[in-house]
């Protein structure tokens, strides 16, 4: 999300005439993008604060500024107390960033946090940096309105909005012109994507479809999908078209009923489970992967034993696993009490993350043998004479370089792996 919120603010800023460069020495602005998603992060951002300012002695007139989430918290003492930074724009008033460049250094605060509830940054093309030329992120969704009790989302990043259906299609075609072969739609909860416009309505298995039909050599994926809102319609949408890819990143948190009544997640343990036997039923191959939380308020060993269970029977390909950490102005942080010691926090996240690399290995070897279409990114980290890329399934897989390149498709049949990546030969160009 933030990644492609970098990507907004540089094509913003290169309209009105800024480069952007990665090259701190080279900068006159800099500017730091930050989450308040869990809790390190804010420690990290003042240290980074701290080691900027100490550029700008060397280099009076260097601008500060930052950018998303922890805007809206961290701005007055940042600004006012301890003088590190010159500017703060939130996630929806990136638009506004020229004006509030211009007003640095005239006494007036160059401070933006409103959220809005319809900004979507529809019409801005992304700058891509940091990319390979091959994938890319389109936002779809801004904000949400879900309100599970330990997040902060809905705070920081304002209501859940859609962007305009034909600004995500021009987005598409523009880059598929360009040479990419993939793109991720993301919002944190796409199955929620509504669309209202003269021509009709258009819901997220509508806009899958059209994006998939842009052209059958790029791939389509998202993220991410609220298992409350992942309907059989979506799911035969996936299963009917080859271009988008048969993986689903599905986050449970926990496997117990009890907390996930208290997170407010709105499903059961059944009814996730259903939805899993949904997805192998009707999507059969798809790769499925999930977040965790370990921890969560009033969590018991029995709670804690559930998640664990749950993993096991759904064989997760892959997990993001964090340990619970209360966000200010949640739900979660004004009527629930963080009350599991941060030893125990740490011992189930560790049995969760064990147990995790324990399923991707087991899955990887059910992959041993198997042929598969791969996506090539580009060389390998590892090896000058491997490319990497990867299957529909999202798993990441090296093989020896070929005449093929970045950007093509290529079948590659496996014959290694590790818990993280599949190792391959090629089968035919
Ligand atoms: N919208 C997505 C994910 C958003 S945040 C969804 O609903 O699934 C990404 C992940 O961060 C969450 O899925 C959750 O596992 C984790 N997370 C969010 N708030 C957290 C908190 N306070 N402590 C620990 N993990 C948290
Ligand atoms: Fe946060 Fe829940 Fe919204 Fe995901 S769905 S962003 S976890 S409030």
């Amino acid at each position: 999300m933030n990644f492609s919120d970098s990507e907004i603010v540089t094509s913003i800023l290169s309209q009105e005439g800024y480069e952007y460069t990665r090259d701190l020495a080279l900068a006159d602005i800099i500017f730091i993008n930050t989450c308040s998603i869990r809790e390190n992060a804010e420690e990290r951002v003042r240290k980074r604060l701290e080691y900027f300012k100490s550029l700008k002695r060397k280099k009076p007139g260097l601008i500060i500024g930052l950018l998303g989430c922890m805007a809206d918290r961290i701005q007055t003492a940042l600004v006012e107390e301890e003088q590190l930074l010159d500017l703060v724009a939130g996630p929806d008033a990136y638009r506004h960033l020229p004006l509030l460049l211009g007003q640095v250094g005239t006494g007036r605060k160059a401070i933006d946090t409103i959220l809005s509830v319809d900004e979507t940054y529809a019409g801005i093309t992304p700058v891509r940096f940091d990319s390979n030329g091959i994938s890319a992120f389109i936002s779809i969704m801004r904000g949400c309105g879900n309100y599970c009790s330990y997040c902060v989302v809905p705070y920081t990043r304002g209501h859940e909005r859609s962007r305009d259906a034909g600004s995500i299609l021009n987005e598409t075609s523009d880059l598929f012109t360009k040479g990419y072969r993939e793109v991720t739609l993301i919002g944190q909860n796409v199955n929620s994507y509504r669309w209202t416009s003269p021509e009709g309505n258009m819901d997220f298995a509508c806009l899958l479809e059209k994006v998939a039909a842009v052209h059958p050599m790029i791939r389509v994926r998202f993220a991410t999908s609220h298992p409350k809102d992942i309907s059989d319609p979506l799911l035969h949408t996936i299963a009917s078209h080859d271009n988008i890819c048969k993986a689903i990143h599905l986050p449970v948190q926990s496997g117990s009923d009890h907390i996930l009544e208290r997170m407010n997640r709105k499903y059961t343990r059944e009814q996730y489970m259903e939805r899993i036997m949904a997805i192998r039923r009707i999507i059969p191959g798809c790769a499925i992967s999930t977040d965790i939380i370990a921890g969560f308020c009033d969590e018991t060993e029995e709670d804690h034993r559930q998640t664990l269970s749950l993993m096991e029977w759904v064989r997760y390909d892959f997990a993001f696993m964090f340990k619970y950490s209360e966000r200010p102005r949640t739900l979660a942080a004004e009527t629930l009490k963080d009350n599991i010691p941060e030893k125990v926090k740490e011992r189930r996240l560790r049995e969760i993350i064990e147990l995790q690399q324990k399923l991707s290995y087991e899955n990887n070897n059910q992959d041993l043998g198997k042929t598969f279409s791969v996506l090539i990114e580009g060389e390998s980290k590892r090896s000058k004479s491997q490319y990497f890329g990867r299957n529909s399934q999202n798993k990441v897989v090296v093989f020896p370089k070929t005449d093929a390149s970045p950007g093509a498709y290529i079948t590659v049949k496996i014959v290694r792996f590790t818990s993280a990546t599949l190792i391959g030969e090629v089968v035919k160009s």
